[in-house]
This record gives C-alpha cells, structure tokens and sequence, in this order.
C-alpha cells in the first residue's frame, strides 16, 4: 500500500495540530493541556471510547473496525517535552519559556492522531485498534504508569507498536531491529565519606576527593577488563561534587551517574561489581561509601515476529531499498520497553531528515514526515487485523 491521497490530504491538517502542541509544550505527566487536545479530537473523529486520565495524564481512544469481531492492537505516541530553551527560530516557537519539544513527540501525538481520524472514517479491519498517547516518557515511566492503571487488560491489548523520529535518516525511510535495539538505563549515586581538614595537613584527613578519583578510574575497567567486548555496557559517571575551596579538604563526596546495559546479566554484573568495587576502594583508604542504585528503564526489545511483519508493512509502503533492518541498537533508553515487557510488538525509527539531534535547542520535528508515519500506523492497522 503506497501513500494514500486521503493520508496526503490530512497532511496540512495534521502539521497544524503538531504546530499547535510544538507551541505549547508540557513536562512529563504535566502534559494536560496536550491530552486535553488530544481527547477532544479523538472524539471529533467519532472513537468508540476515549479514556483520560490513564497514568496521572494518559489517554486512550478505541476505534472499533467494521469487519467484526477479533483482536485489538495497540498503538503508543509519547506527548511530552524537554527542559530546554527553544533556539529553532521556527515561527511555531515554543510559548513557554525554558520548555520545547526538542524530542518530537509534538510530531509523533500529531501523526498517531491523524491515523485515529483516518481508521476512525473507514474502519475497514476487524477486532479494534487502541491508540495511546503516554504522559512522561523523557524519565518518568509514563508508560509504566499506563500500564499499572490497567490500560492493557481494559482495552485487551494483544500487541503493541511504537515509533521515535530520527534526525539525520532522511523522510521517507525507515529502520528496525530484531531484538535488543535500545538499552536498559539506571541510576546510582555513590556518597563517599572521608575526614575533613586543612588541605596542607592531608595527614591528618581522609581525603574523599582521591578516594573519588580512584572510585572513578577502577568503575571504567569493570566495562574495558570485565565485560565481554561484544556485551555492551556503558558507566558514566556524569557529576562530582564535594569541597568549597581550595584549602579545605571536605568531609564527603557525590557522584552521580548512569549504567546502561543490553543484557540482564550484565545489568546484574554492572549493579554487583558497581557495589563491590565502591566498597573496596573505600575500605583501602579508610573511608566509607554508600551506593544508590535505582533500576531504571527496561532494554527495549523488538520481537522478532512483529519486527519482521512491521518491516513487511513498511515495504509495502516505501519500499524495500526504505527500510533498514539489522540498525545496531543504541545505549540511549525508551520507556516503550516497558510495553514491550508486557505485549509482543516493535519499536521503529521514521526519518525526519537533516535536522539538528534530538534534545537539541535548534530541534523541530520535520512535517514532510507526516504522511509516512500515518500511512505507517493505518498499513499496520489495516494489515494486523485483516483476518
Ligand atoms: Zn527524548
Ligand atoms: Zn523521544
């Protein structure tokens, strides 16, 4: 199925919602005025249901096709923005200052609604498509706040899809994996505790700030000595703080930092040998540390059967030299994993063209990609529940 002339037309439309809700961004669950949007259009488009409030700020619409009865597929959008100062110069600006959709999710709630008023005019599929748009993705598990509020038993959900904008993939193309395509991403604070004093008499101290920097060093050879080179694992440790001037030597230190992984067992690895290696180092110089480790977002895992019909899907639409298989994953997260933990389904990239990086000031979703992602949503729609 090519790009249909009714998914051509919706296009001036659509790109004016997504203008709309570019202007008026929201952070993770505080993404009201967004949901507001989004229920008053579903029901303008005639769903059969719509439901707010799932997940603090979730909301779902149930088309029903008109073939009878059978499944009911899942389809997720994300609708929230970034703490960032819009530097795009692009006449949609943000509206509030210090706040922008510098990650495209005003393109992918705009795109998901544009397929709802398109299967919501032909339902020409069986069973029922549910489409949900998720409050705080950028780290605040919003879809694992769907998920809890039942969203997946009360539309009996069967399958899930999901879609992200790349920069730098050009409009009109498309890539997936099988498998493992985005990491698992937790946090840890490590408190370190030393004894103060005169930073001429060190001596007499127990110096958390080298204690630290040996704590630094030693992490980074759990990833180079530790982990199979092939088992991707990432340690950083983004921030240090401890001392206020140059002549005192402080009591304490924090660092504060991020694992990713693509594997459980080099999750467990990373959290056991994090704890081991922290508690060692401190024990050698006298001091003591506390590590925080917080497990984050799942490893966002494309299955293999729903990966392989959505890459037909996609053929089907741009053709076979448009679409990539075998992307190597990335080690930046996404909390459709969780959905994927729940429901067999897959994650695809949609090019947005060459536009600056996401979570960049100078971002802007890329309109031309409209018509892909819509044809994407209802192709998928319409081939999932044609039996
Ligand atoms: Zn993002
Ligand atoms: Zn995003």
């Amino acid at each position: 199925m090519p790009i249909l002339n009714r998914v051509h037309e919706l296009q001036t439309e659509v790109a004016g919602w997504r203008r709309y809700i570019h202007e008026n961004p929201g952070l993770l669950y505080d993404v009201e005025h967004t949901a507001d949007f989004v229920a008053e259009k579903l029901k303008e488009f005639g769903c059969d249901v719509v439901e707010t409030g799932i997940g603090k700020t979730g909301v779902v619409g149930l088309i029903k096709g008109s073939k009878g009865e059978g499944q009911t597929i899942g389809l997720r959008a994300d609708m929230d923005a970034l703490p960032i100062t819009e530097a795009s110069g692009v006449e949609w600006t943000s509206k509030k200052p210090g706040l922008m959709h510098a990650c495209g999710h005003d393109g992918h709630t705009s795109m998901l609604l544009g397929a709802a008023k398109y299967l919501a005019e032909t339902r020409n599929f069986k069973g029922a498509v549910a489409v949900i748009f998720q409050p705080a993705e950028e780290g605040g598990a919003g879809a694992l706040a769907m998920i809890e509020d039942g969203m997946m038993e009360k539309f009996k959900i069967s399958e899930v899809y999901g879609m992200h904008n790349k920069p730098g993939l050009p409009v009109g193309q498309f890539e997936t994996n099988k498998g493992p395509s985005m990491a698992a991403a937790d946090e840890f604070k490590i408190f370190v505790e030393g004894k103060g004093g005169h930073a001429a008499s060190p001596h007499h101290t127990i110096d958390p700030v080298v204690v630290s920097a040996h704590m630094i060093l030693a992490v980074q050879a759990l990833t180079s000595r530790e982990t199979d080179p092939l088992h991707s694992l990432v340690i950083t440790i983004a921030s240090i703080h401890g001392g206020d001037t140059h002549n005192v030597i402080p009591n304490t230190v924090t660092l504060h930092g991020t694992v990713r992984s693509l594997l459980p067992e080099t999750r467990d690895f990373a959290e056991r040998r994090l704890k081991e290696v922290v508690s060692g180092i401190a024990a050698t110089f006298g001091a003591k540390a506390e590590v925080q480790y917080e497990r984050g977002y799942p490893v966002t895992f494309n299955h293999p059967k729903e990966t392989d019909f959505a890459v037909e899907v996609l053929e089907g639409i741009v053709g076979e030299k448009n679409v990539f298989q075998g992307t190597p994953p990335t080690m930046g997260a996404e909390d459709f994993s969780y959905m994927l933990e729940k429901r067999p389904g897959t994650f695809i990239n949609i090019g947005n063209g060459n536009t600056a990086g996401l979570h960049h000031p100078a971002y802007d979703f890329n309109d031309e990609a409209i018509p892909y992602g819509i044809s994407y949503w209802v192709a998928l729609t319409e081939s999932a529940l044609a039996n």
